[in-house]
């Protein structure tokens, strides 16, 4: 698993220039992407999902280019958005159940050995009779971790999986993504908070107005601040 991110530019309408030149290669194991509000970190998740194209560049997914092979990249792919909200008034385990289904896993007990896994995993195993909607802030959060990595995607993209998250629902959510990286697939990870990064990255770069300010491990980083 490889992913090259090569010359991309996003630049939204006639003029405003989110993302300039952006270079990276990131291989299995979490990467994290650190960067202020505004930096273009939701735009280049937006980019790898293939909800958004690049103005100009190319994203090589083990040496294919994203552009031709949107389908075949897409199922990779697990993603938790920014701000992931429940709108359905699903139990905790439908909710998961539903996302099992739309990952194409077709047979009911191979959907509900799934989501046990996943519940078990994400620790929600306990409150897995309760509406999703009325899950504390936290426990959403890991329903969101669950509903991204249904069916064991090989890249799992997390946008800001943190914000508003007090001490101890972070570090829980911090182990969760580590005990993923274990496995062979890529994490990417944005954050604006350092030590998201610090405590569960290998490698890391900096976004800032758009443009990668450094690259390299968080150590290196925190070296250098
Ligand atoms: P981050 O995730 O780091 O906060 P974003 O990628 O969301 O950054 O946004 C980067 C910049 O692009 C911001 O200035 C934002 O206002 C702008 N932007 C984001 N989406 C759009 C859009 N659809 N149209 C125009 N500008 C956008
Ligand atoms: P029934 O057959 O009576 O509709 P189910 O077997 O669907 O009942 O569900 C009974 C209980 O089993 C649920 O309340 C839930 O706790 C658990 N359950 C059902 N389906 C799943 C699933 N896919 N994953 C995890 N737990 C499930």
């Amino acid at each position: 698993m490889n992913i090259s991110i090569q010359n991309l530019n996003k630049v939204y309408g006639n003029n405003y220039q989110a993302l300039t030149d952006v270079n990276l290669n990131i291989e299995p194991g979490m990467f994290g992407l650190l960067g202020p509000n505004g930096a273009g970190k939701s735009t280049l998740m937006k980019i790898l999902v293939t909800l958004l194209s690049p103005s100009t560049g190319e994203i090589m997914v083990n040496g294919m280019p994203l552009s031709k092979n949107r389908k075949e990249v897409r199922s990779m792919i697990g993603y938790l958005p920014q701000d992931f909200r429940f709108f359905a008034k699903l139990k905790t385990y439908e909710f998961l159940d539903y996302a099992a289904s739309l990952a194409g896993i077709t047979s009911r007990k191979e959907r509900r050995n799934e989501v046990e896994k996943l519940l078990e995993q994400v620790g929600l195993y306990e409150v897995r009779n309760r509406y999703a909607n009325k899950l504390s802030g936290g426990m959403k959060r890991r329903l969101g971790i669950a509903q991204a990595i249904v069916g064991d995607p090989k890249m799992v993209i997390v946008d800001e999986p943190t914000t508003g998250l007090d001490p101890e629902e972070r570090i829980r959510f911090r182990n969760i993504l580590t005990d993923l990286s274990q496995r062979d697939v890529i994490i990417i990870l944005s954050t604006h908070i350092v030590g998201d990064i610090s405590s569960t990255c290998t490698q890391m770069a900096l976004l800032n107005e758009g443009k990668i300010g450094f690259k390299g491990s968080p150590n290196q980083f925190l070296e250098m601040s």
